[in-house]
């Protein structure tokens, strides 16, 4: 039977403000959608928290027995400075301050979002479909808002009449901002006269002479207005009703408000089921900014080169970090709470490395079903990765009882025992155990020091103290090999 049957999964829905209990449009299957970055500039680590909880989402729901569908969007064109309807596109601004292509900017930060990902063991989602790639279903979904007599055009651009939607809808019903409050950024000086209301915002965009991003459409050449693309995309993969929508919490206003008006004209029904949003990232209990020096890249934390932090941190002590948070919390990035975190980190490794080695006994004192109730209770209830850390580190201490016979366990329960363990630790929070490599490297300097001390011992002829080397090397399975370049190592 599939874990998903006897696991109710509780999801705090961002649209009612409650948990609630998850019900899927499918039975057995999640269709999930996650806005993913706008790729002008390097992968920010704010976002890598928001992407590294999706994922741990993505990896319970796989490991429940799901069968998924993960959608997470690459934004490569629309999307405008300071989320505005006017100014200046953030990908060509790039292009045109670094004189290179606006696809180039998008294939250089595509790749340094994907490989940034890959180096903190992240699944890949199931679709990654691109703004420019769903122009013809953009204008599409603008034709049809037109027809359903929200949308308007003016001088070549068209927008979304947030005052005639709020009429039989409720526009602010997802960030709670009232409708005169919901005013969308709007530069004063250029374009601000073209919108009905204020509170509109733009579906088509007709582009500046200098505007190299543009499409021809029945409007104007131009492009598409940054939040219509998500909509288009959500409803393509997974249809007009789906699961999961998640983002940053940055999002709800304005990018997912208007998310909900566009797909709600167009299909007459709410597209999501639960809203997901992960609370902000801080460093050093601020606010990230390139401009003040207190921000960081994802990249620099694995390499230590960088002035925040007191030392380099390998991925899996940041995901073990990032995991000791509710999503819903906001996140304080410091050296010291990473240096607590990697202290814990490196505990439960070596507490999993050594749980096959552990001897069993006739009878268990230990309640491992339990226990591993409790677990999954702690995923189920809103995805409480704190609480299930919690409980790992309950099962670090009951290794160590076992370990100095204040505790016993059976081989069956033991089975059950490390299974558990591994797929929470490995398969769900996307842990990697970094320990068993710096191991390596500690025998390698051990061997290596051992071979330097028989090289002394045969330039002044002690034949017997560089074979006895040798010998327990060999002993202990590591044999030495001679040769013109020196000695080597192998180990059985
Ligand atoms: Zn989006």
């Amino acid at each position: 039977m599939e874990l998903y049957k006897e696991n109710q999964l509780k999801i705090y829905n961002s649209l009612s403000k409650t948990k609630e209990a998850f019900k899927p449009v499918h039975d057995g299957h999640i269709g999930m959608y996650v806005c993913g970055p706008t790729v002008y500039s390097n992968a920010h680590l704010g976002n890598v928290r928001t992407f590294m909880f999706f994922d741990v989402a993505f990896r319970y729901f796989l490991h429940l027995g799901y069968k998924v569908r993960y959608v997470r969007n690459i934004t490569d064109a629309g999307h405008l400075e300071n989320d505005a309807d006017e100014g200046e596109d953030r990908i060509a601004k790039r292009a045109r301050l670094e004189e290179i292509e606006p696809m180039e900017v998008v294939q250089r930060y595509t790749v340094d979002f994907h490989d940034v990902l890959k180096k903190y063991n992240f699944l890949p989602p199931s679709i990654e479909p691109t703004a420019t790639g769903h122009i013809v279903e953009q204008i599409e979904m603008i034709k049809e808002i037109i027809e359903k007599g929200l949308g308007y055009e003016i001088n070549g651009s068209v927008y979304f009449d947030v005052v005639a939607y709020n009429k039989n809808n409720h526009y602010g019903i997802l960030s709670g901002r009232k409708i005169e409050d919901a005013i969308h950024n709007t530069r004063t000086l250029d374009g601000q006269s073209d919108k009905k209301n204020p509170q509109d915002f733009a579906l088509w965009k007709k582009a500046g002479e200098q505007h190299i991003m543009r499409w021809p459409s029945p409007w104007s050449d131009g492009f598409p207005g940054w939040h219509l693309e998500c909509s288009v995309m959500s409803s393509k993969y997974l249809g007009s009703q789906f699961d999961i929508h998640g983002g940053g919490m940055d999002l709800k206003f304005p990018h997912h408000e208007c998310e909900i008006a566009q797909s709600r004209t167009c299909s007459g029904h709410d597209p999501v089921n639960y809203w997901m949003h992960t609370n902000m990232l801080l460093l050093n209990g601020q606010k990230m900014a390139k401009s003040t020096g207190n921000f960081i890249l994802p990249d620099e934390i694995l390499t230590g080169d960088n002035k925040v932090l007191s030392k380099a941190f390998s991925a899996s002590v940041v995901r073990f970090f990032n995991m000791q948070a509710n999503y819903r919390s906001i996140l304080d990035f410091s050296s010291d709470a990473l240096e607590a975190s990697e202290k814990g980190y490196l505990k439960l490794m070596e507490a999993i490395s050594s749980l096959a080695n552990l001897s069993t006994q006739n009878s268990s004192s230990i309640n491992i079903s339990e226990w591993k109730q409790r677990c999954y209770a702690a995923m189920n209830d809103d995805f409480n990765t704190p609480v299930l850390i919690s409980h790992l580190f309950e099962g670090v201490k009951f290794i160590n009882q076992i370990k100095e016979d204040k505790a016993s366990i059976t081989a069956e329960d033991l089975v059950i025992f490390a299974a558990t363990m591994n797929a929470f630790v490995f398969d769900v929070l996307g842990l990697l155990n970094d320990v068993k490599e710096q191991s390596s490297d500690k025998i390698d300097g051990v061997v290596a020091l051992l071979i330097k001390l028989r090289k002394e011992a045969r330039e002044n002829k002690e034949w017997d103290l560089s074979d006895q080397i040798r010998d327990e090397l060999l002993a202990l399975g590591i044999q030495l090999k001679d040769g013109r370049e020196g000695t080597t190592y192998s180990m059985s």
